[in-house]
């Protein structure tokens, strides 16, 4: 049962998990009238989510656009921005591209905009897992028995969802965060050379204080000592019990299986494998996999694939060339020392845009 609505036999469209892809998906297909679809989320809201948060102005825009304002679940610019290459600190930023909440994590977010679903009609189904998939009869297993029939299926359900099972997920990325209570001032500080290739962040905000790190994942590595040296580095012993890690994607992956089979957000691997900002780019993909959906045509999602694979090819190269020991030095050695203007350019224009 799904509230006192009975859940249906059958669907015109099934959607896989209730984040931002998902439920942007949901939202963008009422806009175009398509109102017999059905959510189905894993867990019940306020939901958990590793994320660290972070949203830039332009995902700040998408989520009004689509009826949030972020301000309401108290967003808003955390003005010092550090860069720290070997834990010494090389620019201070003014930051005016990152919005962060209280609590330094997308709960509240996902939670608000669970709300402003249900209220505008969506149907959700809370405490579904997707247990079973049959695309020969276009049907899905959710929770224990409800065998439901969908005319498009799509999968928002993350990294390593049930979509991925007909998806390459060899690459990815790990990231994992802490949040605990501090004294640290306020301030966003990105740390560079701790993990191969990834960056690290800790961040603070009236008294919550967020550390993560981030790392092509390698099965090798023991991340949590990296962690835990991370942050006796930092000066810092929290109880770690409540580390909580998870993948992203490194690449975009068949953003549409035949022609009524879609994936969207993390699942088709709309997430940034630099930054790791992936929330903008899963309501995007979510808008237009709706949008393919209401028109039938699936070359609207998969045109957006396209121009986001592009993205991300352009913005590997520049992580490839980043990531090489002497360029490193050499931004933050030479370039946070004498070009700063440009280097506070660079972070403010290029990272607004994601
Ligand atoms: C530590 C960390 C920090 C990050 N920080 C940022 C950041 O600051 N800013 C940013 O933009 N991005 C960040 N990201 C990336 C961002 O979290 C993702 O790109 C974003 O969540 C993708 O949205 P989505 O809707 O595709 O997937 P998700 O938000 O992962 O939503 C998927 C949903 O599907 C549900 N689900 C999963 N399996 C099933 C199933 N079998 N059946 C039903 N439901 C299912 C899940 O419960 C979940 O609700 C971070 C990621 C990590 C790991």
């Amino acid at each position: 049962m799904e509230g006192s609505n009975p859940i249906k036999q059958h669907y015109h469209t099934v959607i896989i998990g209730a984040g931002p892809a998902g439920l942007a998906c949901a939202l963008t297909l009422l806009e175009h009238g398509v109102e017999d679809v059905l959510v189905a989320e894993k867990y019940a809201f306020p939901r958990d989510k590793c994320c660290a948060g972070y949203i830039t102005r332009k995902t700040d825009r998408e989520y009004k656009r689509l009826g949030l304002d972020p301000a309401d679940c108290g967003y808003t610019l955390i003005k010092d921005f550090r860069l720290y290459f070997k834990l010494k600190c090389r620019q201070r930023i003014d930051n005016r591209f990152l919005l962060t909440s209280r609590e330094i994590n997308r709960v509240a977010l996902d939670d608000a905009f669970y709300r402003l679903a249900k209220a505008r009609g969506v149907r959700i189904a809370e405490n579904m897992p997707i247990t079973g998939h049959d695309p020969e009869t276009k049907t899905v297993v959710i929770g224990k028995t409800h065998t439901i029939g969908y005319d498009n299926l799509v999968f928002a359900d993350g990294t390593l969802g049930f979509g991925s099972i007909s998806q390459n997920t060899r690459r990815r990325n790990l990231a994992m965060q802490l949040i605990f209570p501090s004294d640290r001032p306020d301030g966003i500080e990105i740390h560079f050379g701790i993990t191969k290739r990834g960056y690290c962040w800790v961040s603070s905000f009236k008294g919550v204080t967020n550390v993560g790190i981030t790392d092509e994942y390698r099965e090798t590595a023991n991340y949590r000592d990296v962690f835990a040296a991370f942050l006796k580095d930092l000066g810092m012993q929290p109880n770690m019990s409540s580390l909580y890690s998870a993948f992203t994607p490194i690449g975009v992956r068949k953003p549409v299986i035949g022609d009524h089979i879609y994936y969207v957000g993390d699942a088709m691997g709309a997430c940034d494998p630099f930054t790791l900002s992936g929330v903008r780019n899963g309501l995007v993909s979510g808008e237009k996999a709706a949008q393919a959906i209401a028109a039938g045509n699936p070359g609207i999602l998969k045109r957006y694939a396209r121009s986001l694979g592009v993205k991300f090819f352009f913005t590997r190269g520049i992580m490839k060339l980043f990531y090489v020991r002497w360029i490193r030095r050499l931004v933050f050695d030479v370039g946070c020392r004498f070009l700063s203007g440009a280097v506070t350019f660079f972070f403010n224009r290029f990272l607004n845009k994601k």
